[in-house]
């Protein structure tokens, strides 16, 4: 099964993907995991993602779509995978379907992970990160066990600096010009399925396993 979870930064899809993932036995496979996995490693290629990063703007499809396409190459890929953060464009959507398409084969299910942008800025304020094991947490709706120390691994957690209200903006702001058209793209697909993301994150995810099986 090969899912594409689509929605504004902060709409849960991480948090969804997660589980599904687990349900499934299948890898969640994170663009941004994978950038921040860099950036905390010094590689060139955190280092070249880290300037869009911060300021809110997308890592060029030259860099994304080659990491993209070498993970999900990978064993552990070949039964599915549910893809979180990618594609964010049209040209990384068109990239993955050719490859895909070479491969005889196709994403199963768009999930649309729909929330508002009102919601998403107080969401987005409370998240809290671990850069370690790339473990999510909210302030309200996911506290850790131990305020700012990370339940799977006892790292410390952070505030992104990416998740600083002024670049929040940004962010939705180019989730409504570059992501935004994926919507229609897999729709014309047959493949999008929405679900109400503003509901708790098991009721989104009840929704979710409704639409997979
Ligand atoms: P995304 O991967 O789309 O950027 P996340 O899964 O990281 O989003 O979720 C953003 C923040 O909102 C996190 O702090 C997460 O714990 C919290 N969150 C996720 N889903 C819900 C929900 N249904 N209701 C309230 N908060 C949520
Ligand atoms: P969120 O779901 O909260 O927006 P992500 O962890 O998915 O956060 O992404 C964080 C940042 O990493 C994005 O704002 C962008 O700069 C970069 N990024 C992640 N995935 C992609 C992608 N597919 N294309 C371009 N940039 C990406
Ligand atoms: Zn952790």
């Amino acid at each position: 099964m090969k899912i594409i979870m689509l929605g504004a930064p902060g709409a849960g899809k991480g948090t969804q993907a997660k589980m599904i993932a687990e349900k499934y036995s299948i890898p969640h496979v994170s663009t941004g995991d994978i950038f921040r996995a860099n950036i905390k490693n010094g590689t060139q290629l955190g280092m070249e993602a880290k300037q869009y990063m911060d300021q809110g703007l997308l890592v060029p499809d030259e860099l994304t779509v080659k990491i993209l396409l070498d993970r999900v190459a990978n064993e552990d890929c070949k039964n599915g995978y549910v893809l979180d953060g990618f594609p964010r464009t049209i040209p990384q959507a068109e990239v993955l379907d050719k490859a895909l398409s070479e491969l005889g084969d196709q994403i199963d299910y768009a999930i649309n992970v729909d929330v508002p942008d009102e919601n998403i800025v107080k969401r987005m304020g409370g998240r809290r990160a671990c850069l370690s094991c790339g473990a999510t947490y909210h302030i309200e709706h996911v506290p850790p066990k131990s305020e700012g120390i990370c339940d799977s691994c006892g790292q410390e957690l952070v505030l992104r600096d990416d998740d600083k209200p002024e670049t929040v903006q940004n962010r939705l702001n180019v989730y409504h010009e570059q992501t935004q058209p994926l919507i229609e793209f897999y729709s014309a697909k047959g493949v999008l399925k929405t679900v109400d993301g503003t509901m708790d994150m098991k009721e989104v995810f009840e929704a979710i396993v409704t639409i997979l099986s």
